[in-house]
């Protein structure tokens, strides 16, 4: 790595695919000067993955959907008050954003004004790394010493860090986030106290930007140092209004490295939590997370069922049949970062076991319904149901193993009018 400003990043991918370059075409029609900034810059001098591509542009928000237009590229105005264009190429978005200055901020709304000055537009961005941009052939701009921070793994604000956090408080939470994912030299002093004293103020900020940052925190390769330097420093309570128990989610992240799996944010916030399920609703209201994550939590915080490595075969197969292969993961997941923090010496191929049983046995359906049972002439009404969930509980007694007509017999036999 070790580039310099001025200095050329080798081509990427993103850079030269031809929607990239379909937008760039779009942008440039007039002669402005173009530039990728933020995170795409910043990932590609590390060499990581790049999240998405965004552009910058002198040229104001209503010019940018013009030309867009012009060259037949779907334009979607999604802020464009503040001067933000999404662009759609070949089905991936591009986010173009006209040149600013914030020129007065009170939280997440800005008044502000559109510039030309390139500098003035790094001056908004919250950290210096984030400030990068480079033109499309990859030549480096650095204002604020982005690049040697990178380099060094040093978080730090573009310009005074308490300012900075006054002005948008999101701007803490993202300091953690980007040391989770960057940071290797400790956190900066400054920014660490601004953080910490802005914290109390986490209150005013909309459930959906805590949600966002702090689930890409917990997507870190490892969140646990940062939630650690957070829960000290009293910032996580505001952040997150639940008991936590760090030394699950460590248990977690070393299970996930050992049976191969990719970081789940919202697995990984059920293994944080203390396992109360108000708690777990609590942060699902604060955080505004969409119902499918809040159930999940609230499904891996419950008390029941509790699952062991020496559970017996059929109790292990009903587990997974009333839970379902991803619910049935979740809970053996966190069951067993439970039992690593209580004892680090483990089991591990028994709960890798347990873990991977729906790859060897998949929940099978109850093979009749109930307008089956219509059809042996039963009358619709409760009864329908009430056999059904006899049958049902026969058929998994049997370990599902009995087959449809096997199914059928039993009814039959059930609904046989008495011999006279
Ligand atoms: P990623 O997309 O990988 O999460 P990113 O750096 O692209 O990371 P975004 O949230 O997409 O992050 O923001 C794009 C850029 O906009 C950032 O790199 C930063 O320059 C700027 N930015 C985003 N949020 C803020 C903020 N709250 N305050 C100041 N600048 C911000
Ligand atoms: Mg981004």
């Amino acid at each position: 790595m070790n580039l310099a400003p001025g200095d050329r990043l080798a081509p990427q991918p993103w850079m030269v695919a031809p929607e990239t370059r379909a937008v760039l075409a779009a942008l440039g029609a007039g002669g402005a000067e173009l530039r990728f900034v933020g995170g795409c810059v910043r990932d590609a001098v590390l060499g990581r993955p790049i999240g998405d591509v965004d552009i910058a542009t002198p040229e104001p928000p209503d010019l940018v959907m013009a030309r867009l237009a012009e060259a037949g590229l779907k334009a979607i105005p999604t802020g464009i008050d503040h001067g933000t264009v999404t662009a759609v190429a070949n089905g991936h978005p591009f986010e173009i954003t006209t040149l600013r200055r914030d020129v007065e901020t009170y939280g997440r709304h800005a008044r502000i004004a559109f510039t030309d000055d390139w500098r003035e537009d790094a001056a908004r961005r919250d950290l210096t790394f984030n400030a990068l941009s480079c033109t499309p052939a990859g030549v480096l701009f650095d204002y604020f010493g982005g690049l040697k921070d990178l380099a060094e793994g040093r978080v730090r604000f573009v310009g005074d860090a308490r300012r900075r956090i006054a002005e948008d408080r999101l701007r803490l939470l993202r300091f953690f986030r980007f040391l989770a994912w960057y940071g290797r030299a400790g956190p900066d002093p400054e920014g660490l106290a601004a953080a910490i004293e802005a914290a109390p103020e986490l209150h005013q900020l909309s459930g959906e930007r805590i949600q966002a940052e702090m689930l890409k925190l917990l997507a870190a390769p490892d969140p646990v140092p940062v939630l650690e330097l957070m829960a000290q420093g009293g910032v996580l309570g505001h952040a997150l209004p639940a008991d936590v128990r760090l030394e699950r989610l460590a248990a977690i992240v070393a299970i996930e490295r050992l049976a191969g799996l990719a970081p789940d944010p919202v697995c990984r916030l059920g293994a944080l939590l203390a396992p109360d399920p108000e708690g777990a609703e609590r942060v699902a209201e604060r955080w505004r997370l969409s119902n499918a994550d809040r159930d999940r939590l609230i499904a891996i915080a419950a008390p029941e069922p509790i699952l062991r490595p020496d559970m017996p075969p059929h109790p292990q197969r009903l587990c997974l049949y009333r839970l379902g292969p991803l619910r049935w993961m979740d809970r053996v997941l966190v069951s067993w970062a439970e039992a690593l923090a209580q004892s680090p010496a483990g089991e591990a191929g028994a709960w890798l076991d347990l873990l991977r049983l729906p790859e060897r046995w998949r929940p099978p359906e109850l093979p009749v319904k109930g307008r089956d049972l219509l059809r042996l002439g039963l009358k619709p009404g409760p009864e329908v149901g009430a056999l059904m969930v006899e049958l049902e509980a026969w058929w998994i007694d049997q370990d599902f193993a009995p087959d449809r007509q096997a199914c059928l017999d039993w009814v039959a036999e059930r609904v046989r009018p008495p011999r006279p």
